[in-house]
């Protein structure tokens, strides 16, 4: 593939995009693109095409490699993608529909299949970019985060030691967060370095294949964001499975209920690692792994601990301020916004877009969070999600963390819904699970000695469907748009 890109007449630096699943031709562009000295762009399939062809367009992509399934997606944006010279469907050159419109789709197999096998891999500077990666956007244009080899390599060491995932030759590894979002958490090239198996799940996402794909390659760990996990347990409940060789998840991308982890240890003797980072951090920042004298604990206390979001990896620093700038205790009740530094963390967005992000060298992510004296670090919010009620800061995850203890709740997301008197107060939307039928006051009333009475929801309110980002996170944004001039009960 790399003899195939130089055919092309690409030039080092230059961009080849990629929309695809979890799959070993994906896998084979995330080698032989950064190794010949280009750069990887994974654009993620889920965003509308418009974001689509305008975040290609940014980046000025030279080829667009897609999987079939995305090709109404290319079809819809082809002509708008103005720099994409090369297109190619990551199929069998026998799967290549006839009449698709786009100008000279080649199948990757016939594409790369009259190459040599060998290459002259280059010596590359170790700063040159490697990959390329726009964050979602909630707000605004999505910006790129480049990520050089060095960074990237830095970041593959750090996640792989035993203190962050713990990976090695023996270990089988299902990364079913996607590749097309921060390199599925950099596990591809941890595995690669370490010697693991790779399990690709493609675009099967569900709790059913999900499951048969860690029994039927004897999954050790296996990666992914809440709601993936949600519907793989509910299978497992519904089927009554049990899991043969996996011992570990990594769960990140947004909160793990700590019921869930619970669920994970007592049922399954399957131990999650909660795992923080953003699109800025290559992506990993902290993982939770317990200390030794934490792993002496009872199991409730360890449960506690495994709830946060964990310690900062080797070459991560975190510091917590206050809305002044200075700097707050870890003592594990501080809330503060969180700033980190360290080698994977960008310092710019790709082209400078948006100017300096850098707040006296250290990068602002948004969040919200308390520190222990552990150096346990514990998402309260997103900034923009924290609820802000009479002056105090209501925690949006602690109130769904609770209501998804609750048998009857399948998805919960709390909001703030302006109030008269307290400015905001939370309302809790919850899609119930199939088959119950729990009411408002009953999840009111579960709340009872579990938080303070003013942080209790003023209101629960049912949905079918919580409407879910490009990552599988709840779109708080569209939520508070659904629920606009909503009128809280006595306000
Ligand atoms: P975006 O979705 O905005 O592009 P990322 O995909 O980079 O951003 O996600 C980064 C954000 O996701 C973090 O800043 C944080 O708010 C949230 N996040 C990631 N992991 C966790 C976690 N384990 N717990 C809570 N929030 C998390």
């Amino acid at each position: 593939m790399a003899n195939a890109l130089d055919r092309l007449g690409l030039a080092a630096g230059d961009r080849v995009a990629t929309l695809a699943w979890n799959g070993y031709r994906h896998f084979e562009l995330y080698f032989g693109v950064t190794g010949s000295g280009r750069v990887v762009h994974t654009i993620n399939p889920r965003l509308a095409p418009d974001q689509v062809a305008w975040i290609a367009n940014d980046a000025e992509d030279q080829v667009l490699c897609f999987d079939m399934t995305f090709l109404p997606i290319v079809k819809a944006v082809w002509s708008k993608c103005s720099t994409v010279k090369h297109w190619v469907a990551l199929c069998d050159a026998d799967k290549l529909p006839a009449d698709t419109g786009i100008p000279g789709l080649v199948s990757y197999e016939a594409w790369i299949g009259r190459e040599p096998v060998g290459y002259a891999w280059p010596q590359l500077d170790e700063r040159c970019a490697a990959a390329l990666c726009y964050t979602s956007g909630t707000t605004g244009n999505p910006k790129g985060a480049l990520y050089s080899h060095r960074s990237t390599l830095l970041h593959t060491f750090a996640v792989s030691m035993p203190d962050a995932l713990s990976l090695s030759a023996s270990d089988t590894i299902l990364p079913v967060v996607p590749m097309f979002h921060v390199n599925a958490w950099g596990l591809p090239y941890a595995a690669a370095m370490t010697g693991a198996k790779l399990v690709f799940p493609g675009g099967a996402l569900d709790g059913k294949s999900v499951y048969e794909l860690i029994e039927g390659e004897n999954v050790t760990m296996a990666a992914g964001v809440p709601t993936v996990w949600l519907g793989l347990l509910n299978h497992m409940a519904e089927v009554g499975g049990k899991f043969a060789s996996m011992r570990r998840t990594v769960i990140g991308g947004s909160a793990c209920p700590p019921a869930m982890i619970r669920t994970f240890k007592e049922k399954y003797d399957v131990t999650v690692l909660h795992a923080w980072g953003m699109t800025e951090m290559s992506p990993v920042g902290t993982v939770g792994t317990l200390k030794l004298q934490q792993s002496r604990l009872p199991l409730d206390d360890r449960l506690a601990i495994m709830g946060k979001q964990g310690r900062a990896v080797y070459g991560v620093d975190m510091k917590i301020v206050d809305g002044e700038g200075r700097e707050l205790p870890w003592d594990g009740k501080s809330a503060g916004d969180l700033l980190v530094k360290g080698p994977w963390i960008i310092s710019q967005y790709f082209k400078a877009a948006g100017g300096d992000p850098l707040v006296d060298g250290w990068f602002p992510t948004g969040d919200v969070a308390t520190i222990d004296a552990d150096g346990f670090m514990q998402i309260t919010d997103r900034s923009k999600d924290v609820i802000k009620s009479g002056g105090e800061w209501i925690s949006s995850i602690d109130v769904e963390n609770i209501a998804m203890a609750h048998p009857g709740v399948a998805m919960a997301a709390c909001i703030g819904i302006t109030h008269p008197k307290w400015d905001e107060r939370p309302v809790l939307v919850v899609v119930r699970r199939a088959g119950t039928n729990v009411t408002a006051a009953e999840l009111r009333a579960f709340y009872e000695g579990k938080i303070a009475k003013w942080q209790v929801p003023d209101d629960v309110v049912f949905v079918d469907a919580i409407p879910l980002g490009a990552t599988g996170k709840m779109q708080k944004v569209k939520l508070r748009e659904q629920f606009k001039g909503y009128v809280l009960p006595g306000a």
